[in-house]
């Protein structure tokens, strides 16, 4: 085999073991360096290869040290180095402390990379993460492993310039793009394997989870409106005061708190995800019924390009969703604003692809209910409320 062959042959032996992280290898592309001295990786998927190095490898310890690389690659090792503020002189005890986090995750039998380093050389348990075995592992006097930028992000002699849009290397979209796709497969697999190592599960449902529930986001948010709204002094005449016996002709307004009013513009032109609309619906319809408002007081403006007119249902689930074509928001947050009488709180349901008015219509507090995997930016005078989907939580057996 020639060394073009061995690389190939490598990867197959990785993605053959190691099937839901064929996407990170395949994403690997490989750069010959005679100095590497074995093999290194960078920030951007390359690996850089000393083929004289590694003439004599076996195709599974190449294979292994792909994994190994793909290890560090996707749980973030440069990042995290730069976050702890990983200097120079330290920089082969976090290879270290980060290869220990990843070997252990190698199938019994499979070799270990070069001289790389284990939980148990370094003096502590398996599966801790690697800023734990940083701080408290032992520190080997011999080591002299550097896996390479994209286990620490030093630059090394050999990583070359990287620039977007080129053939060789990714950039930090594709990175995440790639993390996100092994992180469902990873979960994936085993829930129909149930063989994926613990830390690798570990991983990504770390990395699926939603950084923030958005229940209860959400009930905040809402809560918070109502709140300010019902609490609010409101100096009303629709009740007279006690004191109008006492006083002469003129009516006193009372001091009392009223039911708010609420609007929902429901963007029906957006691709959003049905089941999750229907799940912040059904939360709203929950939310106000906690709060003693009943659903039937919302008043649901659905909107494209154009507004339709107010709904008022019992339920969530009874909303006549009508729409399709372009979205101009616009128009169905003006139509909530100018019906009688004014809302005290808008809510605004959408994938916030939209234009949004300049500035807050008639001075109605509003919030963007954002149902989208990742919502543009929207206005400041808007509060936002992000819907995602809450990836499973499956949990090592
Ligand atoms: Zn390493």
């Amino acid at each position: 085999m020639n060394s073009e062959e061995r690389l190939v042959a490598a990867r197959l032996w990785a993605a053959y073991n190691y099937p839901y992280l064929a996407s990170a290898l395949f994403a690997l592309s490989f750069v010959s360096d005679d100095n590497v001295g074995g093999v290194a990786g960078d920030e951007h998927f390359r690996l850089y290869v000393d083929h004289d190095e590694t003439s004599s490898w076996d195709v599974d310890l190449l294979g292994a040290e792909m994994v190994h690389q793909v290890g560090h690659l996707l749980r973030g090792h440069a990042a995290r180095a730069r976050e702890i503020g990983v200097r120079e002189p330290e920089l082969l005890h976090w290879v270290d402390a980060t290869d220990a986090e990843i070997n252990d995750d190698l199938i019994e039998g499979h070799p270990i990379p070069d001289e790389a380093a284990t939980a148990e050389g370094l003096g502590l348990p398996n599966s801790l993460f690697g800023e734990e075995y940083f701080l408290k592992g032992t520190r080997r006097l011999d080591n002299s492993r550097d896996c390479g930028s994209s286990a620490h992000g030093n630059p090394r002699p050999w990583d070359q310039p990287f620039e977007e849009n080129t053939s060789r290397g990714i950039g930090a979209e594709e990175r995440d793009l790639i993390r996100r796709r092994v992180a469902s497969e990873t979960v994936a697999h085993h829930r129909n394997y149930g063989s994926t190592p613990d830390s690798w599960l570990r991983w990504a449902n770390g990395l699926l989870e939603p950084r923030v529930d958005w229940r209860a986001e959400l009930g905040a948010t809402l809560r918070r409106g109502i709140a300010e709204i019902t609490g609010a002094v409101d100096y009303s005449y629709q009740r007279p005061s006690r004191r109008w016996s006492y006083a002469s002709k003129v009516i006193l307004p009372s001091l009392r708190s009223r039911l708010p009013e609420i609007s929902l513009v429901l963007d029906t032109s957006a691709s959003m995800s049905e089941e999750l609309l229907g799940q912040a619906l059904a939360e709203i319809d929950g939310l106000m019924c906690a709060a003693g408002i009943r659903f039937n007081l919302l008043r649901v403006f659905t909107c494209d390009s154009v507004a339709g007119t107010p709904q008022r249902v019992r339920r969530s689930s009874d909303l006549n969703l009508i729409g399709g074509g372009g979205t101009d928001l616009g128009q169905g947050i003006n139509a909530a604003v100018q019906t009688r009488p004014i809302p005290d709180l808008l809510l605004i349901m959408t994938d916030g692809w939209t234009p949004w008015p300049e500035s807050v219509p008639n001075g109605v507090r509003a919030v963007a209910v954002l149902i989208n995997d990742d919502p543009p930016v929207t206005p400041d005078w808007l509060e936002r409320v992000e819907i995602r989907e809450v990836g499973p939580t499956v949990r090592a057996v």
